[in-house]
């Protein structure tokens, strides 16, 4: 059988509707794997592509996957709905910053946590592949709650291994570059911002979610069972620059 194969194996992704989401879970159920595909709106059209099943799951209350994992036998996690508000950092919000750090942080730490307190107590084995970005690495402009959430992102993300590969759950992350989704429509709408990036992208071209997919097919399947706390750019190079 392949390393990379998923055969058997059951994958819970969150933000599963749109986007990298959408195209993780397609790709984890190409190598095998039965998808719950969890959003907080319908993720029917992903179900209807990978063949898996649908979970509502609005994270914008940090805890509530806190049910969702017992008993479920879920041996892959992807933590990857994330929001992003954009505005001057002189001008930015509470409501903002509470809001992005609720859902790409909070949550995916209580998330990450349930799906572990699962996994040990059946006396399993897991991986958690957590969504990333660029901005866990750079500072980015005008989205400080988004750039503070990455980056807390990136040390959660090896907290997490430190504590839980001696369990066998390998936690990492994947930092996507600048890819076609929502996340970025204000970005590619700015003809001055999307040719600057453009122009940065050693590749010559915006990411798919489909560029994304692959490499977290790898860290959810045996060929990384010995990958901790590595976060992966799959960024067309950007990084490198
Ligand atoms: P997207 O199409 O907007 O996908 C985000 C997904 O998260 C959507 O399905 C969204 O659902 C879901 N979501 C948002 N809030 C939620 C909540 N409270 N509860 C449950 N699900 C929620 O954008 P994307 O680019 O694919 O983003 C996916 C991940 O990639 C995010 O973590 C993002 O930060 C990260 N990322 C994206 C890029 C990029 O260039 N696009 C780069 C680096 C990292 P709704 O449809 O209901 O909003």
């Amino acid at each position: 059988m392949s390393v990379f194969s998923l055969s058997g194996r059951r994958a819970l992704v969150t933000g599963a509707g749109s986007g990298i989401g959408r195209a993780i879970a397609v790709a984890l159920a190409g190598a095998g794997a039965h998808v719950i595909a969890a959003g907080r709106s319908s993720c029917a059209e992903t179900a209807a592509l990978t063949g898996g099943e649908t979970l509502h799951l609005d994270l914008s209350d940090p805890m509530a996957a806190r049910d969702v994992f017992a008993g479920q036998g879920i041996d892959i996690l992807v933590n990857n709905a994330g929001i992003i508000r954009r505005a001057d950092a002189l001008d930015f919000t509470e409501a903002d910053w509470d809001a992005v750090m609720d859902v790409n942080l909070k949550a995916v730490f209580f998330t990450a946590q349930a799906f572990a307190r699962a996994v040990t107590a059946r006396g399993g084995t897991g991986k958690i592949v957590n969504i990333a970005s660029l901005l866990s690495f750079q500072g980015g402009i005008r989205v400080p709650s988004y750039t503070a959430s990455k980056h807390g992102l990136a040390g959660l993300t090896r907290l997490l291994a430190n504590e839980w590969a001696g369990r066998g759950i390998n936690v990492n992350a994947l930092a996507p570059g600048y890819v076609e989704t929502a996340n970025t429509a204000d970005l590619r709408a700015d003809p001055d911002r999307s040719a600057a990036i453009l122009a940065r992208i050693p590749a010559g071209r915006w990411g798919r979610p489909e560029d994304i997919a692959g490499a977290a097919v790898f860290l959810a399947s045996p060929a990384a069972d010995y990958v901790h706390g590595a976060i992966l750019n799959v960024d067309g190079g950007w990084l490198a620059r």
